[in-house]
């Protein structure tokens, strides 16, 4: 390719020389010999007085005749044979130099160009003369000038071959050279484009290659610091997917999974049939219909919320695991209908009691009346305090102050609270439990629940039954238990009479409200404590709650018995 547009440029370039350089030769036999005129006006310039001998030499050096003609065409000096006698009559009349060429038509000399000079000239004794100057050009002059241009034009086209010549080679060199860099340049490209953001172009040449290829490292790296980026992004996504609790399950256009975290992959190879094929109509349809969301697909005994949306071609969805949360909505719910209920209960009461006792004029009665209100007042005083330390402690507001406890000492205090209902409490607390770290008042309150249920469900006041109350210690811990001999618990019923509301059936159901036993053992959870239930049906019942003494011991036995440390409890 290159050779051939290099011999294109060569040949165009001599067809368009050639013309003006055969020109230019005609021109320069004409120049040469007007010269021999302007050389002899020169010489004249100089010395005014010229001799015949002078111009004799002068006109012979330049191979040219010359003579001194009178106006009227008479030759007066020279060797001149002839000349063209308008030349004479033109300088003549001008007064000025003048040149013309003329072709011989006849006579030996047939053929032949004669060119004449003639320029005015003072002679002595003589009037109107002019000096002229004459050449024959002959067909060998021009056959010779025919052989000097073949001649010029060998030399032109050699030269011109020789500078094709070097300037291709040096061309090819240089494009060589480009190529090569071009090369490397491509392939360090396609190196990159494969992922290998190392690859460097090194630059020894400060040309537009070198600036390209210093252009290419500098895109390098730049991409490699933008792919780096994109991976840590890609990392931390799939981190991110990979510890969400909620499923991610990605499909495609015929609902092939292309993408599932492990959340989803344990949640498909765990559920059935039934759910995968809703799982499917699910995100068909929101591939058509933009974002679909299912409250509640079930899977097995877990009920799942679907949130499908269109993503490219496929779609993506989210699944989460909504079982507890829609157990707690219920729980939350049932909560609420029950302590309505349970609100409901004494207040209807007081209102009857309340018309009743206006009406009423027994004295007796009246006060009858009065003592059944006061009693519906303190279970709603009851029913209100219990609800609030409940959702105190579910929303982490309730603060435990921790204190050195006595166990032996607060089961007296226990007793001497509940002196009034006439029952026998027996104390029995073994030798050297040491004191514990807790909070006093909510401990309190816990066994004052247990020792207030094992009076009511062993006879109430008119019970004869005694209820014990034992301190003693037992791996590691402090048990402090509340036994009874009243009617028991089912053991059926046993696992939820820890549930808010829950009432056990049977015949000493009293009028509790449900939520001594839930509050109790809330209580026992944050104290970080244990509730353990033994009971049989009509024989009684054992409730033990269990106090850490590891942690107090160890706090105490570097003496510190300070008792202002405070712990807030989170739900
Ligand atoms: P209540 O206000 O009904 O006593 P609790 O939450 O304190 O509510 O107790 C829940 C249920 O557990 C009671 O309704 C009762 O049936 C049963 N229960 C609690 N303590 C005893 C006990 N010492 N003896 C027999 N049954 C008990």
């Amino acid at each position: 390719m290159f050779l051939v547009v290099t011999t294109f440029a060569g040949v165009t370039a001599y067809s368009l020389v050639t013309p003006f350089l055969g020109d230019t030769l005609e021109q320069l036999a004409e120049a040469s010999f007007r010269q021999v005129g302007e050389q002899f006006e020169a010489r004249l310039r100089n010395d005014p007085s010229l001799t015949e001998q002078e111009i004799n030499v002068f006109a012979t050096n330049r191979g040219v005749q010359w003579g001194v003609v009178r106006s009227g065409g008479e030759i007066l000096r020279g060797d001149l044979d002839d000349y063209d006698k308008n030349a004479v009559a033109a300088a003549l009349a001008r007064m000025a130099p003048a040149t013309e060429l003329e072709e011989v038509e006849s006579g030996e000399r047939e053929g032949q160009t004669l060119a004449t000079y003639a320029a005015p000239i003072r002679v002595s004794g003589e009037s109107e003369t002019a000096i002229v100057f004459t050449r024959y050009y002959t067909e060998s002059d021009l056959e010779n000038a025919e052989a000097a241009m073949r001649h010029i034009n060998t030399l032109a086209l050699l030269a011109g071959a020789l500078a094709l010549l070097i300037a291709g080679f040096s061309g090819y060199v240089v494009a060589n050279l480009i190529s090569r860099r071009l090369n490397r340049l491509d392939v360090a490209a396609r190196r990159l484009a494969a992922g290998n953001f190392d690859e460097r172009i090194t630059t020894r040449v400060e040309d537009e290659v070198g600036s390209l290829g210093e252009t290419f490292n500098a895109m390098a790296s730049s991409l490699k610091g933008a792919f780096r980026q994109v991976e840590q992004e890609k990392a931390r996504g799939q981190a991110i997917l990979d510890g969400m609790t909620d499923a991610v399950i990605g499909v495609d256009k015929d609902l092939n999974a292309t993408f599932l975290n492990p959340r989803a992959r344990e949640l498909l190879e765990n559920s059935d049939p039934a759910f995968h094929a809703r799982l499917q109509e699910i995100l068909a349809k929101s591939r058509f219909s933009g974002s679909v969301t299912e409250p509640e697909a079930e899977a097995g005994d877990r009920i799942i919320e679907i949130r499908a949306t269109p993503l490219g071609d496929g779609a993506l969805a989210i699944l989460r695991d909504v079982t507890e949360e829609r157990q707690v909505e219920r729980a939350k719910a049932e909560f609420i209908a029950n302590a309505s209920h349970e609100l409901k209960t004494p207040l209807f009461a007081l209102s009857g009691y309340l018309e009743m006792f206006e009406d009423e004029e027994d004295e007796e009665v009246r006060k009858s009346f009065l003592k059944e209100m006061q009693a519906q007042t303190e279970r709603l005083h009851n029913l209100a305090r219990t609800l609030l330390d409940l959702s105190r402690l579910d929303s982490g507001a309730l603060t435990f102050r921790l204190e050195e406890v006595d166990l032996e000492e607060l089961l007296h205090e226990l007793k001497r609270d509940f002196a009034y209902t006439g029952r026998q409490i027996n104390i029995h607390a073994e030798k050297g439990v040491p004191p514990v770290k807790t909070d006093p008042v909510q401990l309190r309150r816990m066994l004052a629940i247990l020792l207030d249920n094992a009076l009511k469900y062993s006879g109430g006041p008119e019970g004869r039954e005694p209820v014990d109350l034992e301190l003693y210690r037992e791996n590691g811990q402090a048990l402090v238990s509340v036994t009874d001999r009243g009617c028991g618990i089912p053991e059926s019923e046993i696992p939820y009479i820890f549930d808010r509301f829950y009432r056990a059936q049977g015949s000493s159901r009293a009028d509790g409200t449900g939520l001594g036993l839930a509050l109790a053992g809330e209580i026992s959870q944050h104290l970080g404590g244990d509730i353990r239930v033994e009971s049989e049906q009509n024989c009684g019942s054992v409730f033990s709650v269990e106090l850490p003494l590891t942690s107090v011991t160890s706090e105490g036995s570097d003496g510190n018995t300070s008792s202002d440390e405070q712990i807030s409890i989170f739900s």
